[in-house]
């Protein structure tokens, strides 16, 4: 499923209604739980960062080809194929890609998604309490600050938390759940967005009376759908 951060529709706008009216009527007390990759953040930008880099230093041109409308999916040989690359070239470049990805230095590549950042700023302003619950582990953490900050997403000011996983070994929807007990100490949580199946399945398993998004732009391999009755968004443009 690709991204299409310019998406508009009548649909998105009445679900992004619904999260800023949770906040409102939280009064204050409202905790809303936020996720990065694939959604707050298209990390596509990052990928293609680290494709350029490699082919400078490879001289393999080719690379230079790759758009973000070539990710359909997490497998790079499907990313070289619909950009016209060699595919063989997937294998060469999966170690130097592994090293970078992960490293927070490189999530400044990222790219907020349009229309972000201000829908947090209103969820804030509102009175929630912000927390960004990411798969990305401790080592990215202070990468993942900068990266907020520098895509104007309200952080390091009351009401706001980073929350990354201890160890990069740990699954993402494991490391979540245990974060949820975390989460309940600062208040309820009335809002979860999630590009991740198994994670908005567990965020809507937990907290049946939270308004649960499934953002729609690319997920894990994991064959796991998405609850059917949870809203959908593509981006976040009304
Ligand atoms: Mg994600």
């Amino acid at each position: 499923m690709p991204y299409q951060p310019l998406h508009r529709s009548q649909e998105q706008t009445q679900v992004l209604q619904q999260v800023l009216n949770r906040g409102q009527l939280a009064g204050g007390a409202g905790v809303c739980v936020l996720d990065l990759d694939g959604c707050l953040f298209d990390s596509r930008h990052r990928q293609i960062h680290i494709l350029r880099e490699y082919a400078s230093h490879s001289g393999d041109a080719e690379l230079w080809q790759v758009q973000p409308e070539h990710f359909t999916n997490w497998i790079m040989r499907d990313t070289l194929r619909a950009a016209g690359v060699p595919v063989q070239l997937a294998e060469e470049l999966e170690e130097f890609w592994f090293e970078r990805f992960f490293d927070g230095e490189y999530v400044l590549y990222d790219h907020a998604m349009p229309g972000a950042a201000a829908l947090v700023h209103r969820l804030h302003r509102s009175g929630c309490e912000i927390v960004y619950l990411t798969g990305r582990h401790r080592e990215m953490h202070s990468g993942t600050e900068k990266a907020l900050e520098r895509s104007g997403f309200p952080y390091k000011i009351p009401r706001t938390r980073l929350l990354t996983k201890p160890s990069f070994e740990q699954d993402d929807t494991e490391y979540k759940n245990r974060a949820l007990e975390e989460i309940a100490t600062l208040g309820e949580s009335v809002v979860f967005m999630d590009n991740e199946p198994a994670n908005v399945n567990l965020f809507h398993a937990r907290c049946p009376d939270a308004l649960v998004v499934f953002v729609e732009t690319d997920h894990s391999p994991k064959p796991i759908h998405a609850v059917g009755s949870l809203p959908r968004i593509r981006g976040f443009l009304m």
